[in-house]
């Protein structure tokens, strides 16, 4: 395993053969850092490592310090299964603890040959795999910074993707995704796509949900989303205030919540 230490104190971790992967790592870190700094408003986290991960099971055994990997021998196998099925299409992902940041990307030779079916739905297509592994370190460093916020999955999820796309300017998810928060919707919006998993639906609309609400809080709501970054708050609490702001019910909070973000942004293409 290769070691190298990179600008803003992070430790970049590679095989040799991944030092191609681990270049554009570096190039990216440098470049994408500065950005989310001031797009979040947030400090560089402490203690963040890139890890070029070759397979799930390296990357749990790289999150788990040695001597605790025997003690959690018991629960690794429900760890390690229910955590590889994502691993297969996930292109990145970041742990963190109180102690350590670890975000764990694939090689390019592992990004290449990975399950696209879910991402290409959500996506706008990058074609360049080396611009592609750019994309998810900034991606994954959003979610660095805004780690110890521990926010609800959903809006983490979204607070990365709009952060990402904040960095590139341009659109990164399809305009389509919109249409499966139609609340008038006949039929489900997972018809069209029968190859997608439970899991992976659930996956989608997470990441769906995400990105549409936190788009909308930047364009209707960015005093709301500059607080929600600045302290971290109970998911409890974060959900109350979210129902309090945008006028929407604890009830039926998310069937409301649909509907706003998807009659808010419809409008705006249809005008
Ligand atoms: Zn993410």
């Amino acid at each position: 395993m290769e070691k190298k230490q990179l600008n803003h104190g992070i430790n970049s971790y590679f095989h040799k053969k991944d030092k191609e992967s681990a270049d554009i790592v570096e190039a990216a870190c440098e470049k994408c850092i500065p950005k989310i700094k001031e797009i979040l408003g947030l400090p560089m986290p402490e203690k963040c490592s890139v890890y070029l991960a070759t397979s799930y099971i390296n990357f749990i055994f790289f999150i788990i310090p040695f001597p605790l990997v025997f003690i959690m021998a018991f629960i690794l196998p429900l760890y390690y299964f229910r955590g590889r099925r994502v691993w297969q299409w996930a292109a990145g992902l970041c742990y963190s603890s109180e102690k350590k940041i670890i975000i764990g990307v694939k090689p390019l030779w592992l990004l290449e040959k990975s399950d696209k079916s879910l991402g290409e739905k959500i996506y706008v297509k990058i074609p360049e795999l080396q611009n592609y592994l750019e994309h998810i370190i900034c991606h994954e460093m959003a979610h660095a910074f805004c780690s110890f916020l521990k926010l609800p999955s959903w809006i983490n999820e979204g607070m990365a993707m709009m952060t990402a796309e904040q960095y590139y300017g341009v659109a990164t998810v399809k305009k389509e995704t919109l249409q499966s928060l139609d609340p008038s919707a006949k039929e489900s919006y997972f018809k069209k796509y029968p190859d997608l998993s439970g899991v992976k639906k659930k996956y989608f609309y997470r990441y769906v949900l995400g990105y549409w609400f936190v788009k909308y809080l930047l364009e209707k709501h960015p005093e709301f989303l500059r607080e929600m970054l600045e302290k971290k708050e109970k998911q409890k609490t974060i959900k109350e205030k979210i129902a309090s702001e945008l006028d929407i019910s604890l009830d039926d909070f998310y069937r409301e919540l649909h509907q706003k973000l998807f009659k808010h942004f419809q409008t705006q293409a249809d005008g």
